[in-house]
C-alpha cells in the first residue's frame, strides 16, 4: 500500500520535467512524487538526486495514491498527443477537486479545450506557460498559469516557491481562465522571436557598417547591457559573438549555418494576431525572416541578383552604433507594443481579465526575454489601466521620439546599402502609419466599393455609402437610400 506522502506529483521526467521536480524538491515543504511513461528516466532521476526524496512511481495508479489530496500533478511531456494521453491517464486515477496542471508549450485553444473536458469530470485543469528553458525549470522560471480562481488557491504558493524572483517578487501571476496562461505564454515567445530579429539586425548591420569583428561587437553589447537596454537576449548575444570554433579557430557565429529553424509558437502568435485584426509586425517578420533564410534553393537563386554591396558608408563608427542602440531601442518598444495590443484583444475576445501591469512583473525573472524596461510597461499600466497602445505612454513616446532621427538614419542606411533590416524597417512603418493623421486606407475603400459595392464611410457624415463609379456621373446612396 502506497502512502499519500507527496504534495505534489511531477508527470514526464525529460530535461524540463526533471528540472521542475528537483526545483520543486528543493523548496522547503515539498514531497514530490514522480512518474515517466519509460522508468528509466525515473530510474535515472531517483539515482542522481537522492537528496531530493522524491517518490518514484511505475504506474498511474500508484502516482494517485502516493498524493496527498487535493492532488496536485504537473505534467510536463510532449506537447500534443502527449498531453492528452497524460490527461486521460490522470483523469482516471484522480479525483474532482484534483488538481492537472500541463506546464509544456500547449497551444491555448487546445488548454481551452482540455480545460473544458476535464472540468466536466470536476477535476480541475491549470494550463500553465513555463518559461526559461532548462535552467529556469530548474533555478527559477517566469510560471504563466490559467484555469479557475478555485485551482490557484491551492497552486499559487507552490508555484510561487519555484518561480524566479525578480526584485522581491515571484514571477507568477494568475493570468485568468482556462488557457489564458498558454495565450500569454504564446506572446511571449512572440515577443521574443521579433526581439531575436531586431539585435541580430543590430548585429548585421554593425559588422557591414563598421567592419568590427564578432568579438569587438560582443563588446558592444556587453556595454549595452549596462544601460536601459539590459537583458537576458543582449547578454547571451555577447557571449555567442565572443565564441570561438574549436575546429577552425574562426568566429563561432561565422561556421553556425545561416538557417534558422522554429518549434512553431512564433507563428502561433502571428496566426492568432490575424485572426485577431493586431498587426504584430515586428513578430511577423521575425517569423518570415526565419521561413526566409531557410530556403537555400531560393537563395541560391537570387543571389545574383542586381543590388547595392551591402556596406553602410559610415564616416563616423561611434555615432554609427548609437545610431544602431537607439533603433534597436525604439522597435523593441514596438515589438512589445504589440504584443501587448496582442493580449488586450485576446483577453476580450476570450473573456478574460487581463492585467497587462503585472504580465510585464512576471516576465522580468527566469524568462526569455526578462528586461530592465519590463518596469516601464508595468508602470505605464499603473499610470493608465486603459492605455490604448503602449508605445503612447509618456515614458514610451519620450523614448521613440529621442530615438527617431537615429531610427530612421539607419533604416534609410539599409535600405541603400541593400541590407535587409525587416524588422526596423516595419517597426518604423508601423509608427509611422500609427501617428498618421490620415492613411491611404480612404483609396482602399474606394477600391473595394468600386470592385465589390463593399460601402465605404464618409469623414463628413454619419451612414454607409456607396458610389455608381460608372458613367460620368456620381451617385451617393445612403444606408439604402439613394440621393
Ligand atoms: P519533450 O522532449 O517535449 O517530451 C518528452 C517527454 O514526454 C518524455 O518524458 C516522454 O516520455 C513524454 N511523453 C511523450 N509522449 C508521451 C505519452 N504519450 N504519454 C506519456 N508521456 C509521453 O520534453 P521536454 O523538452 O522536457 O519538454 C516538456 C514540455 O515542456 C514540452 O511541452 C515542451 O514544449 C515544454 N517546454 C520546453 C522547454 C525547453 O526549453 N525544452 C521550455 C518550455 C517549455 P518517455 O520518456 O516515456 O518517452
Amino acid at each position: 500500500m502506497v502512502e499519500a506522502v507527496a504534495n505534489i506529483g511531477v508527470v514526464g521526467l525529460a530535461v524540463m520535467g526533471s528540472n521542475l521536480a528537483r526545483n520543486l524538491a528543493s523548496r522547503e515543504g515539498n514531497t514530490v512524487a514522480v512518474f515517466n511513461r519509460s522508468h528509466e528516466k525515473t530510474d535515472t532521476l531517483l539515482s542522481e538526486h537522492p537528496e531530493a526524496g522524491f517518490v518514484g512511481t511505475t504506474t498511474y495508479d500508484e502516482f494517485a495514491a502516493s498524493l496527498a489530496k487535493p492532488r496536485t500533478a504537473i505534467i510536463m511531456v510532449q506537447a500534443g498527443r502527449g498531453t492528452d494521453a497524460v490527461i486521460d491517464e490522470l483523469t482516471k486515477v484522480f479525483e474532482p477537486g484534483d488538481i492537472i496542471v500541463d506546464g509544456g508549450n500547449a497551444l491555448f485553444t487546445d488548454t481551452i479545450r482540455r480545460e473544458k473536458a476535464v472540468r466536466e469530470t470536476g477535476i480541475n485543469f491549470v494550463g500553465a506557460g513555463i518559461s526559461g528553458g532548462e535552467e529556469g525549470a530548474l533555478k527559477g522560471p517566469s510560471i504563466m498559469p490559467g484555469g479557475s480562481a478555485e485551482a490557484w488557491q491551492t497552486l499559487g504558493p507552490i508555484l510561487r516557491s519555484i518561480a524566479a524572483i525578480a526584485e522581491g517578487e515571484p514571477c507568477v501571476t494568475h493570468v485568468g481562465t482556462d488557457g489564458a496562461g498558454h495565450f500569454v505564454k504564446m506572446i511571449h515567445n512572440g515577443i521574443e522571436y521579433a526581439d531575436m530579429q531586431l539585435i541580430a539586425e543590430a548585429y548585421d548591420l554593425i559588422r557591414r557598417g563598421t567592419g568590427k569583428s564578432p568579438v569587438e561587437i560582443s563588446e558592444i553589447f556587453t556595454e549595452w547591457n549596462r544601460g536601459e537596454l539590459e537583458s537576458y537576449l543582449i547578454e547571451i548575444t555577447a557571449e555567442v559573438l565572443k565564441q570561438v570554433d574549436a575546429k577552425t579557430g574562426r568566429p563561432l557565429v561565422d561556421v553556425i549555418l545561416d538557417q534558422a529553424g522554429s518549434k512553431g509558437t512564433g507563428v502561433w502568435t502571428v496566426q492568432n494576431a490575424l485572426d485577431l485584426g493586431v498587426p504584430v509586425s515586428g513578430i511577423a517578420e521575425a517569423v518570415f525572416a526565419r521561413a526566409l533564410s531557410s530556403k537555400p534553393e531560393q537563395r541560391a537563386a537570387a543571389s545574383a541578383l542586381p543590388g547595392p554591396s551591402s556596406t553602410v558608408a559610415v564616416d563616423d563608427p561611434d555615432a554609427f552604433i548609437e545610431d544602431v542602440r537607439q533603433a534597436l531601442y525604439a522597435s523593441k518598444i514596438i515589438a512589445y507594443s504589440q504584443g501587448f495590443d496582442a493580449i488586450v484583444a485576446g483577453a476580450e475576445k476570450y473573456g478574460w481579465d487581463i492585467k497587462k501591469g503585472d504580465i510585464a512583473k512576471i516576465w522580468r525573472g527566469g524568462c526569455i526575454i526578462r528586461a530592465r524596461f519590463l518596469n516601464r510597461i508595468t508602470d505605464a499600466y499603473a499610470e493608465n489601466p486603459g492605455l490604448v497602445a503602449l508605445v503612447t505612454a509618456p515614458f514610451f513616446t519620450d523614448v521613440v521620439s529621442k530615438a527617431q532621427d537615429s531610427w530612421r538614419r539607419v533604416v534609410a542606411g539599409a535600405a541603400y546599402a541593400g541590407i535587409p533590416t525587416p524588422a526596423f524597417s516595419s517597426s518604423l512603418a508601423y509608427y509611422d502609419g500609427l501617428r498618421a493623421d490620415r492613411l491611404p486606407a480612404s483609396l482602399v475603400q474606394g477600391q473595394r466599393d468600386f470592385f465589390g459595392a463593399h460601402t465605404y464611410k464618409r469623414i463628413d457624415s454619419d451612414g454607409t455609402f456607396h458610389t455608381l463609379w460608372s458613367g460620368d456621373r456620381t451617385e451617393i446612396e445612403s444606408e439604402g437610400s439613394s440621393h
